[in-house]
């Protein structure tokens, strides 16, 4: 489980003492394993943190001194023997150009026989970068547009309403209409960004409510006074702008008069159970696989048979940082006909699938080959559909999947020479489906 996000100089020094180099990292980082380049190692992200902040407390430290000395530190060394506290931010804003590209999947931390926070290490180095005036452009336009507009499109936020009135009449339970603002349930189903303000991912809120509809469950929408969660400000190192609105989305719950927090994205999951935490306030946070898990193992509904082989993905946010593996292989277990086919590596051990840490926007094509390798495992379970429970895992595996070749060793089209070293297996036909999709289309009419 991942700690917390951001940390103190003196946490880095502390597990900056703990690496002991041993490259155990660099085997399940999927960044590294694209690059095979040292830098881009979870331990050289380590190591270049250490650096640095030995350098601010004004400690010594050789090059290579504590590393094995076929590392090439190049790129850091140099910087962090000179660093000084009047010039930070060069040597910062390398480290940060660096740990951008990372997935901050988590494989690397759960793996670590030393137990060496590196996630925490790599968000305490973005988050000190912008405590140093640091304002990178992905960072300001971001901060800009969920100030103006409280979430990550720049949308009018009354646009989160959208995906319900666009949508075909649904089966309304009668004793549970969907609730406007200021009427209480227990249950605030928070959409999230994307799920509310991307088509594309409109099936998942629209599966939920038709699924809580048939069942019988109330719940009530933000709407309009639903703001991002604050994950993708915390990533970026805003952790007080992330602070800000997350507190403003706890007091419209609070007010609601609302017990429970249901979440369809794993990342907003994630933050909201961080934001309890920190705030003891009286809330329980879900994420709708346990809904559906309970739904389906309440026996409320009657799934009716789909013949279909299937595996599970299991998103970095809701698997290996917030520890929710079963309730999602649960309820595919329970759809009858459906074979279950487990995906090698799954659970804490599952590759991320390319989407996390904002790869998709800062470098494409990468998370595109990453989501292509995850796609490959997951073709070697013999499945034609993976299922996941993460709006942009969905997004980004079918993306992968919509553009794979159609031939082995041609990974970028037809017009291109075969490239060996390219070689990947041509996924058969995959399907991406969200679970809610995918019980709603196995829901037996009561
Ligand atoms: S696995 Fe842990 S101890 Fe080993 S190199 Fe990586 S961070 Fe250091
Ligand atoms: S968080 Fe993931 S991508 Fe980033 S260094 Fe660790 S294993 Fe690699």
């Amino acid at each position: 489980m991942i700690r917390e996000i951001g940390a103190s100089p003196d946490f880095i020094i502390e597990f900056g003492k703990k690496c002991v180099r041993c490259g155990q990292c660099r085997s399940v980082c999927p960044v590294f394993t694209e690059f095979k380049t040292e830098g881009f190692s979870p331990r050289a992200r380590v190591f270049l943190a250490d650096m640095i902040h030995r350098s601010c407390k004004g400690s010594t430290v050789a090059l290579n001194s504590r590393g094995p000395a076929h590392i090439d530190y190049a790129d850091s060394s140099p910087d962090a023997r000179t660093f000084t506290d009047n010039a930070p931010t060069d040597i910062l804003k390398k480290a940060w150009d660096r740990n951008l590209i990372c997935l901050l999947c988590g494989a690397c931390a759960t793996d670590c026989p030393s137990g060496v926070p590196v996630c925490d290490i790599i968000l305490s180095m973005r988050k000190e970068y912008v405590a140093h005036g640091g304002r990178p452009k992905l960072v300001a336009e971001l901060s800009q547009r969920i100030r103006e507009t409280h979430n990550v499109v720049g949308e009018d936020n009354e646009n989160r309403w959208l995906w319900m009135e666009e949508h075909t009449p649904i089966s309304v339970h009668s004793e549970c209409q969907v609730t406007p603002l200021r009427r209480p349930q227990g249950l605030v189903y928070f959409t999230g960004c994307v799920a509310s303000l991307y088509p594309g991912a409109y099936k998942i809120p629209r599966s939920m409510i038709q699924i809580m509809n048939r069942t019988g469950i109330g719940f009530a929408l933000l709407g309009g006074e639903e703001w991002c969660c604050g994950y993708p400000l915390s990533l970026l190192g805003l952790d007080s702008e992330a602070d800000e609105i997350a507190g403003h989305n706890l007091e419209k719950v609070v007010g609601l008069g609302a017990d429970t927090v249901m979440t369809s994205c794993p990342s907003c999951y994630y933050t909201w159970r961080h934001l309890i935490e920190k705030t003891g306030a009286h809330i329980t946070v879900i994420h709708y696989t346990q809904l559906l898990n309970g739904i389906v193992a309440d026996q409320a509904v009657k799934l009716s048979p789909m013949e279909v082989v299937a595996t599970y993905h299991d998103p970095c946010d809701l698997g290996r940082k917030s520890g929710i593996y079963d309730p999602p292989r649960e309820v595919l277990r329970s759809i009858p006909g459906l074979t279950f086919n487990e995906i090698t590596p799954s659970r804490k051990d599952a590759r991320c699938c390319g989407g996390g840490g904002n790869l998709e926007t800062i470098d494409p094509e990468l998370s595109r080959k990453l989501a292509e390798a995850r796609l490959s495992q997951a073709s070697d379970t013999g499945a034609e559909l993976i299922v996941t429970a993460c709006q942009q895992c969905a997004r980004t595996l079918s993306n992968a999947a919509r553009k794979l070749p159609r031939t082995r060793n041609m990974p970028y089209g037809d017009s291109e020479p075969p490239r060996p070293d390219m070689e990947i297996t041509v996924p058969r036909k995959m399907k991406v489906r969200d679970i809610a999709d995918i019980v709603l289309s196995c829901l037996q009419s009561p």
